[in-house]
């Protein structure tokens, strides 16, 4: 059993229709649900939920208080290559962009981390790398995090998809979390975004979280990159993703983002769709009425307003003073970033304006211990 059998009873095209043909009715029904189906989450991402965003916003508020208190968990991502075979049509390091490709060694690792650490006390790393094998394969992240370990109480990464094995080498070497993000779940038009490399295969990265849940992943982030397809249809798999791993996987805990495309240096991929502001709201709330328990984060993609906007409205987790370029805080400062950031204030100016709305910034996350 894997989620392949879900998707096996799922049309795209259905999908779409029943979230178009949502009513008000619907809406209704499934604000008033106690626990939301994935019928009720439809309605709520439908556009006949639109008059009832501020209903949504209070119940979202409500259920995030709950559940996470007045807290947001903070994280920094650490780029340790560039180097990728893939060829995502939609990315700065796609391997036919002719850029320098670097990967970081331990001294300049080291380097980087006593940079990060003089932006802000972050206890929780989030390793990235491109998905290149040869330069970032299974030793060479299990070095990085045993490395990054004696820094951080959390590392997390997201990389290539692994095997089960490698997931539970990286798990016993210290590794918290993985996220590993679908992009698109039409399996139709999933080899036009990701033409040729070993993303090309749809199959291996939608199994990817259950040999996740397999190897026993203590967290794992699942999303979907908003731009490429039909997003309302994409995050309704994304919904049906995330209750499967729930229920067959009940040990791990989850978290979900839909990064929206930014600008990168590149052949000018433009964002087939656009998620305006008003309907990310939407879809943060609608995730935290169908999922009472799912961290969300929102990264410095987003700008520092809507950021500051959403604070108790629904998300967790929040980068700050990111570099999205390998060496970006301290080797390689010119370096090209995988995407363009939004939000540049500095940690402790985000800080400042999560505290200013009575919320605290919590820099380390529990420690685990079984
Ligand atoms: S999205 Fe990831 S896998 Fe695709 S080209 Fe960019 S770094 Fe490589």
């Amino acid at each position: 059993m894997s989620f392949q059998n879900v998707l096996a009873n799922c049309s795209w095209e259905d999908t779409t229709r029943v979230i178009q043909n949502k009513t008000e009715s619907d809406v209704r029904r499934a604000l008033a649900a106690t626990h939301p189906t994935i019928d009720d989450f439809m309605a709520l991402i439908s556009p006949a939920a639109i008059p009832f965003l501020e209903q949504m916003a209070q119940l979202s508020r409500h259920y995030t208080e709950l559940r996470f208190g007045k807290t947001i968990q903070f994280y920094v991502p650490l780029y340790l290559t560039n180097a990728c075979t893939n060829h995502c049509i939609y990315c700065g390091f796609n391997h036919n962009n002719k850029i320098e490709r670097i990967v970081l060694n331990p001294d300049e690792i080291e380097q980087e981390v006593k940079a990060i650490h003089k932006i802000g006390p972050f206890e929780h790393v989030l390793l990235v790398t491109g998905e290149s094998p040869k330069h970032a394969g299974v030793p060479y992240l299990k070095a990085a995090i045993e490395q990054l370990r004696q820094h951080f109480s959390a590392v997390s990464m997201e990389v290539q998809p692994l095997e089960m094995d490698d997931y539970k080498e990286l798990i016993s070497a210290g590794l918290n979390s993985v996220y590993v993000y679908q992009e698109t779940y039409n399996k139709e038009k999933y080899p036009f975004y990701h033409p040729a490399g070993k993303k090309r295969d749809f199959n291996y990265r939608v199994e990817t979280p259950d040999r996740l849940g397999q190897a026993g992943i203590h967290r794992m982030g699942l999303g979907v990159l908003i731009g490429l397809e039909d997003w309302r249809t994409d995050v309704t798999y994304l919904a049906r993703h995330l209750e499967y791993l729930r229920k067959t996987y009940w040990r791990t805990r989850y978290s979900i983002s839909f990064p929206r495309m930014r600008p990168y240096q590149g052949d000018g991929f433009k964002p087939n769709v656009i998620l305006t502001d008003k309907e990310l709201a939407q879809l943060i709330f609608a995730f935290r009425i169908f999922d009472h328990d799912v961290e969300m984060a929102l990264s410095t993609r987003e700008s520092a307003a809507f950021r500051d906007n959403m604070l108790a409205l629904g998300v967790t987790n929040y980068s700050a003073g990111s570099k999205t370029d390998p060496g970006g805080y301290a080797v390689y400062p010119k370096a090209l970033e995988q995407f363009a950031i939004n939000d540049a204030r500095t940690p402790q100016q985000v800080q400042q304006a999560i505290q200013a709305q009575g919320y605290q910034v919590v820099w380390k996350d529990w420690d685990r211990h079984f």
